[in-house]
């Protein structure tokens, strides 16, 4: 019986370890903004997971290019290469493209040979597509330790997020649009879903971009700046957790 409780304290502790203490960290102790070094200033990163999806990410193509606002795309392996035409309209748009794993698996879940699969395949699939993502979210947010050593290994940039809509959910446009509202600061990383190869509710993309008609010409008329991941770079001191971006 005593064995019993040592070796279930044992793997506990291991888990808390390998996977609950580093995606804690990462998801909610980090801070997830954008900052400039010399002071702040009204900029805003948007970032899209779970696609692409051919109903509706060509609408939020075609939104994005009427305000001439870029975007962050976090796709889905799978996803990307089911529909190539997708990502090479993003590239010629100017959209940044990172990986958010192949099949939307959770890292929590996976052994280490199936954590590398799923990552590599994905980086295989954009690779294909002419693109060498730079930039990795994982499903959920989700990581280990071991997912840490791949990103770097990879050469691969942890991005998560400061505003999450939860439009995955099938809300309404309204109740995204006033999450967005309250929510966005100078500096948010917003995550919102133009596809549902994860979670998302099956057409829960169409009240996103309905909630983006509305939030993108406001943000823009109280003198928002939106941003690429490319313009962002990481500060030279590990220890900072804000991400920096333009010249210091
Ligand atoms: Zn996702």
């Amino acid at each position: 019986m005593g064995l019993l409780i040592i070796l279930a304290a044992a793997v506990t502790l291991a888990w808390l370890l390998w996977a609950i203490l580093p995606t804690c960290y990462h998801k909610y102790l980090r801070r997830h903004l954008l900052r400039r070094q010399n002071g702040a200033e009204r900029v805003l990163l948007l970032s899209f997971d779970d696609g692409p999806d051919p109903r509706y990410t060509p609408q939020l193509l075609d939104l994005l290019h009427e305000y001439g606002i870029p975007a962050n795309f976090f796709v889905s392996g799978s996803a990307a290469a089911a529909a190539p035409q997708l990502i090479h309209r993003m590239q010629e748009e100017g959209h940044c493209i990172g990986l958010h794993g192949y099949r939307h698996a959770n890292q929590w879940l996976l052994g280490p040979k199936a954590a590398a699969r799923e990552l590599t395949t994905g980086l295989v699939v954009l690779r294909g597509l002419g693109i060498e993502p730079y930039a990795y979210r994982p499903p959920y947010g989700n990581l280990t330790l071991y997912t840490l050593w791949l990103l770097r290994k990879h050469n691969l940039r942890l991005t998560l997020w400061s505003v999450m809509a939860q439009d995955w959910r099938g809300d309404t446009a309204e109740a995204i649009l006033q999450r967005l509202r309250r929510r966005c600061r100078p500096g948010s990383i917003i995550c919102l879903h133009d596809g549902c190869a994860g979670t998302a509710v099956a057409d829960s993309a169409a009240a996103t971009i309905e909630a983006l008609r509305s939030f993108l010409p406001e943000m823009q008329a109280a003198g928002y700046r939106f941003l690429r991941l490319s313009e962002i770079k990481r500060a030279d001191d590990p220890c900072r957790t804000e991400v920096l971006y333009g010249e210091a």
